[in-house]
């Protein structure tokens, strides 16, 4: 039995004890608030009474903070084991307040296999801001150490990456960086794997960055970003710009946020059990090529792995041999074909049409983001049903 309760699964770290207990109390305390609600209030005011000018009670204004969205970043700070949390419109809102740290001149280096938007968005902020990036494979780490200049500010880490799902050394990543410089500012974009299945900080990284539209909302109604770090200096400087950029999440989406992360480990681990049963089931088909999950021992990164992570979530991409990548997505009945992940809901798409068109076609073909390649996002339905789709599907693609 491994770690996550999967028969003959993989034994990659233990799970963190004291998750759930963290995910349902942290940030919130019923009888600090008249009448003691044990559910968390949705405090829809966008200002606050204040008892003389300038004498308020903790809040003032909604862009500048809001008792909702406090417990909800208190939630997310205890999650990832940092001291501060902040949260943002939406993922791409929080990788900008990132990249509005830096200045003109400045150099990022990035993973090259990032998510389309975030690639897209260093690369304007080239055009508009004169700010530099650089694309590495960082799974070769002597590549990575070649890329670092003294202009380097920020180094750029998702892992698993999307939708080829390489594994980054981040405590050798942010090792090498930190030696190279120690001001060098480290980010990991942890939106696959969230905090119950890895935790940067603990590797040396100095920020964690969330798309939380994903498993961590995990229900696709949603659309949200968070920052978690340690450093004081840094957390003063992104709450300077939280409020600055005001890119901000309403209070009803905080509230639905932190409804969804009160089950995070309840989804996680479901998620992780269908997905890793479908890939074994994909390895063996026929009309299957390749397929990467980061849990069979074919995966490059496979020790790696087991090393940094407590699991694996939902995704998978795969490879098809003899067949049409888009016929076996029309032929799909239970997932459904659309972009996006981390969902209850099983989805299934074509990242060389779909969600990673905007990444540059000499890239996409480097990194193997082919017609045939399918990513899929396995969601908590029952498992049988979802082989069968999938089988059915590739039988007629
Ligand atoms: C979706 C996604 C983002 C962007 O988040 P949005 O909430 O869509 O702005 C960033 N990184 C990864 C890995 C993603 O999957």
């Amino acid at each position: 039995m491994n770690n996550n309760g999967i028969a003959d699964g993989p034994q990659f770290l233990p799970l963190d004890p004291t998750f759930g207990t963290k995910a349902i109390h942290s940030g919130y305390v019923p009888k600090d608030w008249n009448f003691a609600p044990v559910v968390p209030p949705l405090v829809l005011s966008t200002t606050f009474e204040q008892d003389g000018p300038a004498q308020h009670r903790g809040f003032e204004y909604t862009r500048s903070g809001n008792p909702t969205r406090q417990i909800l970043e208190e939630t997310l700070a205890k999650l990832d084991g940092g001291k501060y949390g902040m949260v943002f419109a939406s993922g791409l809102a929080a990788t900008t307040n990132v990249v509005a740290m830096l200045n003109s001149g400045d150099h990022i280096v990035s993973m090259d296999d990032v998510y389309g938007g975030t690639g897209r968005l260093f690369r304007q902020m080239h055009k508009t801001a004169n700010i530099q990036p650089d694309f590495v494979d960082m799974t070769d780490l002597a590549a990575f150490e070649k890329a670092l200049s003294p202009k380097t500010k920020l180094v750029w880490i998702e892992t698993p990456t999307n939708p080829t799902l390489k594994i980054v050394d981040i405590a050798k990543v942010s090792e090498i960086a930190h030696k190279f410089n120690k001001d060098i500012i480290v980010a990991v974009d942890n939106t696959f794997l969230t905090s119950f299945y890895q935790k940067p900080l603990t590797f040396g990284a100095d920020m964690v960055v969330y798309s939380l539209t994903k498993y961590m909302n995990g229900h696709s109604d949603v659309l949200m970003g968070a920052i978690v770090l340690n450093r004081e200096d840094l957390k003063d400087r992104i709450a300077f710009l939280q409020n600055s950029l005001g890119a901000v999440p309403s209070p009803f989406d905080c509230y639905l946020l932190l409804r969804s992360l009160r089950t995070l480990h309840v989804r996680m681990p479901l998620h992780m059990k269908n997905a890793y049963t479908i890939a074994k089931f994909l390895s063996k088909h026929p009309k299957v090529e390749k397929v990467l999950h980061p849990g069979l021992p074919s995966h490059p990164q496979h020790e790696l792995s087991l090393k940094q992570t407590s699991g694996h979530s939902g995704l998978i991409a795969f490879y098809i041999k003899d067949g049409s990548g888009a016929k076996f997505l029309q032929n799909l009945k239970v997932f459904s074909l659309a972009e996006s992940l981390g969902g209850y809901e099983s989805l299934a798409e074509l990242p060389y049409s779909m969600t990673h068109a905007s990444v540059p076609a000499d890239l996409r073909k480097q990194l193997g983001i082919t017609e045939g390649f399918i990513r899929i996002s396995v969601g908590l339905e029952s498992e049988a049903d979802l082989i069968s789709d999938l089988s059915d599907a590739l039988d007629n693609c």
